[in-house]
């Protein structure tokens, strides 16, 4: 196949990409034989590699059989074992599972579920869902209308309900020690004076990403945070959410990044590592009281017409299948602790690696002017981009973003397959290295 000299694809103001040809492991190769290693997975997606025979083999089962069954016509097979699997391992009391074709869909579903249940149980006056600032929720007008992040938001105000939000608890931003259970308190307790600014008659759920994302490069919660969230929320009857779409399916080391503080929320979704790159796939999976209230009210009023596909769901089944045979969540535990201890190694030697933070394979660097300070880059140098691009030169590819709490900052996602062995840790810390000597010159 040769490159395309024109396209007519649009996406967003990067330039041109190289045209990707294969993809194997925890390589890919593009049309002219160039190889790069998947350092980010996609972006969070691909987390147990690309091509696994095993998945493409149960797909290719299925498409012989069929590949679509409107969900309102026809039940499948493999929808009803995987939303099964996906009960089991979910927190207890989520049975119910509703799929989608992604995140920002899955987000969706969770909000109109929230106050569909709020009507049903006569309390529609609640229909605040409370957020967090930085924080990625998608990019629908429902998701983005809670997700914490300037740039992207802010063109689309006037068409959107504006929500309430809370900081994020960027403990490494605010010189606070997040081993401290006190500093758990102090953020959470953010959520407890909004509840109150906000008449908690009016609030309808609180939604958080465990770890934070995109927005804000791996963002581990301090001690005690995620537990005081719960109980605020119970004490207010107020819904959580966890948007597990980036942290569920095992990057973190647990199927749920919920699971490191034994927390259960109301309703949960997931997506990206959920069929792992192979077919669109997310979903929703809510408590049995707030679903058997809503189907005994009329039922839920939403859907997608893709969702729950055959084809998707044998994905997914067989993705979940691999993540256990192969102990992934084991490796990604494993591997993930290798790899941060040589990216916490580069703070020695680049003065402007301000942060090295994460979870197993959930893993990030920050780039400040000035490390005492924590002071971004400055815009003129910012790391963005460039370095990024330096990365792409040398075969790596990493993921990054430019958004932090208040803050303009650059950090970087570092979080390949959770098929990585500790070779390939060497191999990325190498090409990475590499890069950084070149971005610091
Ligand atoms: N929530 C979180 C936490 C995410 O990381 C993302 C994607 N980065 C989304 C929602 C939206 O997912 P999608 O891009 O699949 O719509």
């Amino acid at each position: 196949m040769k490159k395309a000299r024109q396209s007519h694809l649009f996406y967003q103001s990067h330039g041109r990409r190289p045209v990707l040809d294969q993809a194997r492991g925890i390589y890919m190769w593009d049309v002219d034989g160039n190889r790069f290693l998947d350092g980010s997975s996609g972006a969070m997606v691909c987390n147990i590699g690309h091509s696994n025979e095993t998945v493409l083999e149960a797909m290719r089962r299925q498409m012989d059989k069929s590949t679509f069954g409107y969900r309102l016509h026809f039940e499948t097979e493999p929808a009803e074992l995987l939303a099964s699997k996906v009960a089991a391992l979910s927190p207890e009391g989520l049975d119910k599972v509703f799929f989608v074709s992604g995140g920002s869909e899955a987000v969706e579903s969770a909000i109109k579920l929230a106050r569909q249940y709020a009507l049903s149980i006569g309390q529609g006056k609640r229909w605040k869902v409370i957020s967090r600032f930085p924080s990625y929720h998608g990019c629908t007008l429902g998701a983005l209308a809670l997700t914490g992040y300037t740039s992207l938001t802010q063109p689309f105000d006037p068409m959107m309900q504006e929500m309430p939000k809370i900081p994020a608890p960027t403990a490494y931003l605010d010189g606070r020690d997040p081993d401290d259970p006190a500093t758990g308190r102090y953020y959470a307790d953010m959520l407890e004076t909004c509840i109150q600014e906000e008449g908690p008659e009016s609030v309808l759920a609180f939604i958080v990403e465990p770890i934070g994302g995109a927005s804000s490069g791996a963002l581990v919660p301090p001690a005690g945070y995620m537990e005081r969230i719960r109980e605020i929320c119970t004490e207010y009857n107020i819904l959580l959410i966890h948007d597990e779409v980036m942290t569920g399916g095992g990057r973190t080391g647990r199927f749920f990044a919920g699971e490191h503080w034994g927390v259960s929320p109301d309703i949960l979704v997931f997506s990206k590592g959920f069929s792992a790159g192979y077919a669109p796939l997310g979903a929703m999976v809510a408590h049995n009281d707030i679903v058997d209230a809503v189907l005994a009210d009329g039922g839920f009023l939403h859907g997608f017409t893709y969702a729950g596909n055959p084809l998707a769901c044998s994905a997914g089944l067989a993705v979940i299948e691999q993540i256990e045979a192969q102990g992934l969540l084991a490796n990604a535990e494993k591997v993930g602790d290798i790899l941060k201890h040589h990216l916490s190694g580069l703070m020695e030697r680049y003065s402007f690696i301000g942060d090295v933070r994460g979870m197993g394979l959930l893993l990030a660097f920050e780039l400040v002017s000035d490390r005492e300070t924590m002071q971004p880059l400055p815009r003129e140098i910012s790391a963005f981009n460039r370095l990024v691009e330096i990365a792409y030169s040398n075969g790596l590819i990493i993921y990054s973003r430019r958004t932090r709490g208040g803050l303009e900052g650059d950090h970087f996602l570092v979080c390949p397959p959770m098929i990585t062995s500790e070779s390939q840790v060497e191999e990325i810390m190498a090409l990475l290295v590499k890069s950084l000597d070149t971005f610091e010159r």
